[in-house]
Protein backbone atom coordinates (compact mmCIF):
# COMPACT_ATOMS: atom_id res chain seq x y z
CA UNK A 1 0.00 0.00 0.00
CA UNK A 2 0.93 3.58 -1.00
CA UNK A 3 0.68 6.38 1.15
CA UNK A 4 -2.11 9.38 1.06
CA UNK A 5 -0.03 12.69 0.60
CA UNK A 6 -1.20 16.75 0.43
CA UNK A 7 0.39 18.77 -1.63
CA UNK A 8 -0.22 22.57 -1.97
CA UNK A 9 0.13 23.39 -6.02
CA UNK A 10 -0.73 24.40 -9.04
CA UNK A 11 -1.45 22.14 -12.66
CA UNK A 12 1.05 23.42 -15.39
CA UNK A 13 -0.25 20.93 -17.81
CA UNK A 14 -2.88 18.54 -18.78
CA UNK A 15 -2.32 15.60 -20.75
CA UNK A 16 -5.21 13.07 -22.34
CA UNK A 17 -4.44 9.12 -21.44
CA UNK A 18 -6.44 6.58 -22.84
CA UNK A 19 -9.82 7.04 -23.02
CA UNK A 20 -11.11 8.64 -19.94
CA UNK A 21 -7.79 9.21 -17.61
CA UNK A 22 -5.38 12.33 -17.68
CA UNK A 23 -1.96 12.83 -17.14
CA UNK A 24 -0.91 15.87 -14.84
CA UNK A 25 2.10 18.13 -14.13
CA UNK A 26 1.82 20.15 -10.76
CA UNK A 27 4.05 22.07 -9.21
CA UNK A 28 4.11 21.58 -5.54
CA UNK A 29 5.45 23.81 -2.52
CA UNK A 30 5.96 20.38 -0.47
CA UNK A 31 7.56 17.71 -3.54
CA UNK A 32 8.55 19.87 -6.38
CA UNK A 33 7.37 19.10 -9.88
CA UNK A 34 5.28 16.04 -10.04
CA UNK A 35 3.33 13.90 -12.69
CA UNK A 36 -0.07 12.63 -11.31
CA UNK A 37 -2.47 10.53 -13.18
CA UNK A 38 -6.40 11.73 -12.56
CA UNK A 39 -8.28 8.80 -13.36
CA UNK A 40 -11.56 9.14 -15.13
CA UNK A 41 -10.82 12.96 -15.40
CA UNK A 42 -12.20 13.41 -18.61
CA UNK A 43 -15.88 11.49 -17.96
CA UNK A 44 -18.25 14.64 -18.05
CA UNK A 45 -19.42 14.01 -14.28
CA UNK A 46 -15.97 13.44 -12.82
CA UNK A 47 -15.26 15.18 -9.59
CA UNK A 48 -11.69 15.54 -10.56
CA UNK A 49 -12.78 17.19 -14.21
CA UNK A 50 -11.99 20.82 -12.53
CA UNK A 51 -8.98 19.81 -10.83
CA UNK A 52 -7.76 17.91 -14.16
CA UNK A 53 -7.21 21.71 -15.66
CA UNK A 54 -4.17 24.04 -16.28
CA UNK A 55 -4.02 27.05 -14.07
CA UNK A 56 -5.99 25.37 -11.20
CA UNK A 57 -4.13 26.15 -8.13
CA UNK A 58 -5.46 24.59 -4.59
CA UNK A 59 -4.74 21.53 -2.45
CA UNK A 60 -4.51 18.09 -3.76
CA UNK A 61 -4.38 14.96 -2.41
CA UNK A 62 -2.30 12.16 -3.94
CA UNK A 63 -2.11 8.62 -3.70
CA UNK A 64 1.69 7.70 -3.64
CA UNK A 65 2.18 4.57 -5.63
CA UNK A 66 5.46 2.61 -6.15
CA UNK A 67 6.16 4.48 -9.15
CA UNK A 68 3.45 7.13 -9.74
CA UNK A 69 1.30 9.58 -8.38
CA UNK A 70 -2.94 9.21 -7.94
CA UNK A 71 -5.11 12.17 -7.72
CA UNK A 72 -7.74 11.55 -4.94
CA UNK A 73 -9.16 14.74 -4.72
CA UNK A 74 -8.67 18.86 -4.41
CA UNK A 75 -9.82 21.50 -2.90
CA UNK A 76 -8.88 24.50 -5.45
CA UNK A 77 -8.54 27.78 -3.93
CA UNK A 78 -8.09 29.59 -7.43
CA UNK A 79 -9.30 28.83 -11.11
CA UNK A 80 -8.35 31.63 -13.17
CA UNK A 81 -10.77 30.38 -15.58
CA UNK A 82 -11.34 34.21 -16.41
CA UNK A 83 -7.49 33.72 -18.78
CA UNK A 84 -9.29 31.28 -20.95
CA UNK A 85 -11.37 33.68 -22.62
CA UNK A 86 -8.77 36.81 -22.13
CA UNK A 87 -6.62 37.71 -25.06
CA UNK A 88 -3.86 37.35 -25.91
CA UNK A 89 -3.22 36.78 -22.06
CA UNK A 90 -3.70 33.23 -22.10
CA UNK A 91 -0.90 32.68 -24.47
CA UNK A 92 1.50 34.77 -22.54
CA UNK A 93 -0.35 31.96 -19.35
CA UNK A 94 0.72 28.93 -21.30
CA UNK A 95 4.24 30.41 -21.72
CA UNK A 96 4.32 30.71 -17.87
CA UNK A 97 3.50 27.37 -16.99
CA UNK A 98 5.51 26.08 -19.88
CA UNK A 99 8.92 28.33 -18.30
CA UNK A 100 8.12 26.97 -14.79
CA UNK A 101 7.66 23.09 -16.00
CA UNK A 102 10.78 23.47 -18.10
CA UNK A 103 12.62 24.84 -14.53
CA UNK A 104 10.60 22.82 -12.07
CA UNK A 105 12.27 19.85 -10.48
CA UNK A 106 11.37 16.85 -8.27
CA UNK A 107 11.21 16.68 -4.18
CA UNK A 108 12.62 20.62 -4.79
CA UNK A 109 11.46 23.81 -2.71
CA UNK A 110 9.45 25.39 -6.04
CA UNK A 111 7.75 27.31 -3.18
CA UNK A 112 9.19 30.99 -5.03
CA UNK A 113 8.71 29.46 -8.20
CA UNK A 114 4.71 28.99 -7.30
CA UNK A 115 4.02 32.17 -5.29
CA UNK A 116 5.66 34.00 -8.44
CA UNK A 117 3.36 32.03 -10.76
CA UNK A 118 0.28 32.92 -8.95
CA UNK A 119 1.04 36.57 -8.28
CA UNK A 120 2.03 36.71 -11.99
CA UNK A 121 -1.89 35.47 -13.88
CA UNK A 122 -3.01 37.48 -10.66
CA UNK A 123 -1.78 40.79 -12.92
CA UNK A 124 -2.20 39.17 -15.90
CA UNK A 125 -5.74 39.82 -15.41
CA UNK A 126 -5.50 43.00 -14.38
CA UNK A 127 -5.69 45.71 -16.61
CA UNK A 128 -4.06 48.50 -15.19
CA UNK A 129 -0.39 46.07 -15.71
CA UNK A 130 0.56 45.94 -19.45
CA UNK A 131 1.19 42.10 -20.73
CA UNK A 132 4.41 42.95 -21.90
CA UNK A 133 5.46 44.44 -18.70
CA UNK A 134 4.66 41.30 -17.20
CA UNK A 135 6.65 39.08 -19.79
CA UNK A 136 9.65 40.41 -18.65
CA UNK A 137 8.90 40.86 -15.10
CA UNK A 138 8.22 36.95 -15.09
CA UNK A 139 11.28 36.00 -16.99
CA UNK A 140 13.59 38.29 -15.07
CA UNK A 141 12.30 37.18 -11.37
CA UNK A 142 12.71 33.43 -12.91
CA UNK A 143 15.82 33.59 -13.38
CA UNK A 144 16.86 35.04 -9.85
CA UNK A 145 14.99 32.27 -8.14
CA UNK A 146 16.87 29.88 -11.01
CA UNK A 147 20.38 31.54 -9.58
CA UNK A 148 21.17 32.64 -12.98
CA UNK A 149 20.54 36.27 -13.23
CA UNK A 150 22.65 38.92 -14.60
CA UNK A 151 24.56 41.26 -12.21
CA UNK A 152 22.37 44.61 -11.80
CA UNK A 153 23.31 46.54 -9.04
CA UNK A 154 26.59 47.37 -9.84
CA UNK A 155 29.22 47.89 -13.26
CA UNK A 156 30.52 44.25 -13.56
CA UNK A 157 33.52 45.52 -14.87
CA UNK A 158 34.46 47.88 -12.26
CA UNK A 159 32.06 47.40 -9.23
CA UNK A 160 31.35 51.09 -9.59
CA UNK A 161 27.31 51.48 -8.55
CA UNK A 162 26.28 54.80 -9.74
CA UNK A 163 26.03 56.04 -13.42
CA UNK A 164 25.17 52.33 -14.78
CA UNK A 165 23.81 53.01 -18.21
CA UNK A 166 24.38 49.97 -20.54
CA UNK A 167 24.17 46.12 -20.40
CA UNK A 168 26.50 43.24 -21.36
CA UNK A 169 25.06 39.80 -22.54
CA UNK A 170 28.77 38.40 -22.80
CA UNK A 171 29.49 40.03 -19.60
CA UNK A 172 26.04 39.32 -17.78
CA UNK A 173 25.44 42.39 -16.45
CA UNK A 174 25.21 46.32 -16.18
CA UNK A 175 28.22 48.69 -17.31
CA UNK A 176 29.26 52.03 -16.01
CA UNK A 177 29.29 54.96 -18.24
CA UNK A 178 33.55 54.37 -18.21
CA UNK A 179 33.26 50.72 -18.93
CA UNK A 180 30.68 50.58 -21.45
CA UNK A 181 32.78 51.75 -24.75
CA UNK A 182 34.65 48.53 -24.17
CA UNK A 183 32.26 46.12 -24.98
CA UNK A 184 31.61 45.46 -28.10
CA UNK A 185 27.84 44.11 -27.17
CA UNK A 186 27.08 46.59 -24.92
CA UNK A 187 23.40 48.36 -25.53
CA UNK A 188 22.43 51.78 -23.55
CA UNK A 189 19.63 51.52 -21.20
CA UNK A 190 17.66 54.58 -19.87
CA UNK A 191 18.28 55.26 -16.18
CA UNK A 192 14.60 53.85 -15.73
CA UNK A 193 15.27 50.90 -17.45
CA UNK A 194 18.32 50.10 -15.04
CA UNK A 195 16.18 50.92 -12.05
CA UNK A 196 13.36 48.65 -13.31
CA UNK A 197 15.78 45.87 -14.29
CA UNK A 198 17.09 46.26 -10.73
CA UNK A 199 13.60 46.61 -8.80
CA UNK A 200 12.40 43.51 -10.83
CA UNK A 201 15.61 41.73 -9.55
CA UNK A 202 15.12 42.95 -5.81
CA UNK A 203 11.76 44.09 -5.02
CA UNK A 204 9.59 41.92 -2.70
CA UNK A 205 7.51 39.93 -4.24
CA UNK A 206 4.27 41.07 -3.24
CA UNK A 207 5.75 44.04 -4.81
CA UNK A 208 6.71 42.97 -7.71
CA UNK A 209 3.86 44.13 -10.13
CA UNK A 210 3.45 47.51 -8.79
CA UNK A 211 4.90 49.74 -11.58
CA UNK A 212 4.66 50.84 -14.77
CA UNK A 213 7.49 51.79 -17.59
CA UNK A 214 6.92 54.13 -20.73
CA UNK A 215 7.32 52.55 -24.22
CA UNK A 216 11.17 53.18 -24.75
CA UNK A 217 11.81 51.43 -21.50
CA UNK A 218 9.84 48.47 -22.16
CA UNK A 219 11.61 48.38 -25.65
CA UNK A 220 14.82 48.35 -23.01
CA UNK A 221 13.52 45.73 -21.38
CA UNK A 222 12.36 43.41 -23.95
CA UNK A 223 15.76 43.41 -25.95
CA UNK A 224 18.06 42.90 -22.74
CA UNK A 225 15.62 40.12 -20.90
CA UNK A 226 14.67 38.72 -24.20
CA UNK A 227 18.01 37.98 -24.97
CA UNK A 228 18.92 36.86 -21.19
CA UNK A 229 15.97 34.39 -21.74
CA UNK A 230 17.39 33.23 -25.10
CA UNK A 231 20.93 32.73 -23.80
CA UNK A 232 19.43 30.74 -20.60
CA UNK A 233 17.12 28.22 -22.23
CA UNK A 234 18.75 25.55 -23.99
CA UNK A 235 15.74 24.26 -25.84
CA UNK A 236 13.22 25.82 -27.45
CA UNK A 237 9.93 26.47 -25.26
CA UNK A 238 7.03 25.82 -27.88
CA UNK A 239 4.49 28.24 -26.08
CA UNK A 240 7.42 30.71 -26.55
CA UNK A 241 7.44 30.85 -30.04
CA UNK A 242 4.03 31.07 -30.65
CA UNK A 243 3.89 34.02 -28.45
CA UNK A 244 6.83 35.75 -30.63
CA UNK A 245 4.58 34.85 -33.27
CA UNK A 246 1.63 36.50 -31.81
CA UNK A 247 3.05 39.48 -30.20
CA UNK A 248 5.89 40.56 -32.75
ZN1 LIG B 1 32.58 50.33 -14.86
Amino acid sequence: MGDIVKVTGMVLSSMPVGDHDKRLVILTKERGKLAAFARGARRPNSPLLAAATPFVFGSFQLYEGRSSYTLQSAELRSYFTELARAQPEIYYGFYFLELADYYGQENADESGMLNLLYLTLKALLDPRIEDRLIRRVFELRTLVIQGEYPQVRACVSCGETEGLRAFSWRKQGMLCGGCAPLETDAVGLDASAVYAMQYIVCAPLQKLYSFTVKQEVQAQLDRVVGRLMEQALDRKIKSREMLDAMTG
